[in-house]
C-alpha cells in the first residue's frame, strides 16, 4: 500500500499522474516512443509545454492580463539571482521581507547585485510569526517577500498593498490557496514543493516590468530571452514540465483552486486542532500565522521521540521529521495529500496519548 506521504519536498504527487507519467516514459502519444527520448521541438512537446504553461496562467486567473509562464531551471534558488538581475538598476533598492531560511538566501543574492534593504525580519523570534508592522520604503524598485516559510510553518495571511513591483516566493503553497495573483509581478516556485517533480521552476512575470534595467544579463538568466523563446531557450526539463502539466490538469479537474483550498482548510483544521487539545504536543508557529501547508509542532517531553516515531513510522507515514535546522516535527500537506492520511497521523497521535 502506498504510504501517507507527509514529505517536503520533493512532495506526493497524485497516484494518477504518476501512473500517466509512468506510462509516457516508456510509450508517449502512442508514438512507441518514450517522452524523455523524443525532441523537445517536436509537435507533442511543444504541445505540452503550451498546455503546461496556459493551465498556469488559467489556474491563477492571469489569462490576458499581461503575464508570461515559464519553466526554467536551476530550483527557486536560482530565482534568488535571477529577479534582482532583472529587475534591480545600479541606483535601486531591492526591499526583503525576511521570514525565514528562504527569504534569507533570497537576500544573500540580491545583495551581490545591489542596494538590498531588509525591511522587516522575524528573526528574532526564531521565525515564528510573520512580521506585520512594515511599509515599503517610497524609494524601492521592488518588494520581495515568501508566502509560505516551509521550514517553519509560517504562511502570510495578507500581502502589503503598494505601487512597487511585488515578487513573491511561493515555492511551497502555490495553487493551494485562492489569492488575487495579479497583485503580484513576479511570482516563482520551485515544482517540486506542489505541482510536479524537482526540476523545472516556475516563474510568471508580468512583461511588462521586464527590460528597465540597464544591466547587461546573461542569456540564461535573462527572462526576457526565456520568454521569446516560449521556454524553450535551451532544452527545457522535458519529463519535470511533462509532470507539472498532469498535475496543472489534475487540479483543474478538481475544481481549480478554489476546491483545493477547501480540502487544505480541512486538512489544516484536523491537524492543528490535534496538536492544541493533545497534550503530549505543542506547534510551533504563532498561531495566526500557521501554514496550511507545512505544519510544525513539537514533542513537549523529548524522551519521548523515539516511542513517537516508530508509532506513526508503524501506522506507514513517511517524511514527518523536521528539517534539520529546527528539529521536531513537520507535516506538509500539499495538494495532493489525501484528508485520510492527515486522518492517520491524528489517530497516531491521539492513541500515542492514551
Ligand atoms: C524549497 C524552497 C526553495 C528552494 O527551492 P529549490 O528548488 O531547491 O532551489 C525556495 N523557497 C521556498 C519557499 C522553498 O520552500
Amino acid at each position: 500500500m502506498k504510504k501517507h506521504n507527509f514529505s517536503a519536498g520533493p512532495c506526493i504527487l497524485p497516484q494518477s499522474v504518476l501512473k500517466q507519467a509512468a506510462e509516457a516514459v516508456l510509450n508517449f502519444n502512442n508514438d512507441n516512443l518514450s517522452l524523455i527520448e523524443i525532441s523537445h521541438r517536436s509537435k507533442p512537446f511543444v504541445a505540452v509545454m503550451e498546455k503546461a504553461r496556459s493551465l498556469v496562467l488559467e489556474l491563477l486567473n492571469l489569462q490576458n492580463k499581461g503575464y508570461t509562464a515559464l519553466f526554467l531551471q536551476g530550483g527557486a534558488s536560482m530565482e534568488f539571482l535571477m529577479v534582482p538581475y532583472n529587475l534591480l538598476p545600479s541606483n535601486g533598492k531591492a526591499t526583503y521581507l525576511d521570514t525565514g531560511t528562504w527569504s534569507s538566501k533570497a537576500i544573500k543574492e540580491a545583495k551581490l547585485l545591489g542596494n538590498t534593504e531588509v525591511i522587516a525580519s522575524s528573526k528574532d523570534d526564531g521565525f515564528k510569526s510573520i512580521p506585520k508592522q512594515y511599509t515599503i520604503p517610497e524609494d524601492a524598485t521592488y518588494f520581495h517577500c515568501t508566502s509560505n516559510n516551509t521550514i517553519y510553518g509560517t504562511q502570510m495571511k495578507s500581502f502589503p498593498k503598494t505601487n512597487k513591483i511585488t515578487v513573491c516566493d511561493m515555492s511551497s503553497d502555490i495553487f493551494s490557496r485562492e489569492l488575487d495573483f495579479s497583485q503580484f509581478d513576479l511570482i516563482y516556485a520551485g515544482a517540486q514543493k506542489n505541482m510536479g517533480p524537482a526540476g523545472t521552476t516556475l516563474v510568471v512575470v508580468k512583461e511588462s516590468i521586464l527590460g528597465k534595467t540597464a544591466r547587461q544579463i546573461p542569456s540564461m538568466l535573462d527572462y526576457q530571452i526565456h520568454s521569446a523563446k516560449d521556454s524553450m531557450f535551451n532544452t527545457p526539463a522535458v519529463f519535470p514540465v511533462y509532470v507539472s502539466m498532469l498535475t496543472l490538469q489534475w487540479l483543474k479537474d478538481l475544481g481549480g483552486i478554489k476546491a483545493i483550498e477547501k480540502v487544505n482548510e480541512a486538512k489544516a483544521a484536523l491537524l492543528y486542532n490535534e496538536i492544541d487539545s493533545n497534550a503530549l504536543f505543542e506547534g510551533y508557529a504563532s498561531k495566526e500565522d500557521r501554514s496550511l501547508m507545512n505544519v510544525t509542532f513539537t514533542l513537549k517531553d523529548n524522551s519521548l521521540q523515539e516511542k513517537f516515531d516508530a508509532a506513526w513510522k508503524a501506522a506507514g507515514i513517511n517524511g514527518l521529521n523536521g528539517h534539520r535546522s529546527i528539529g521536531g516535527y513537520r507535516a506538509s500537506m500539499y495538494n495532493a495529500l489525501p484528508l485520510e492520511s492527515v486522518q492517520v497521523l491524528v489517530t497516531v497521535m491521539r492513541n500515542f496519548n492514551k
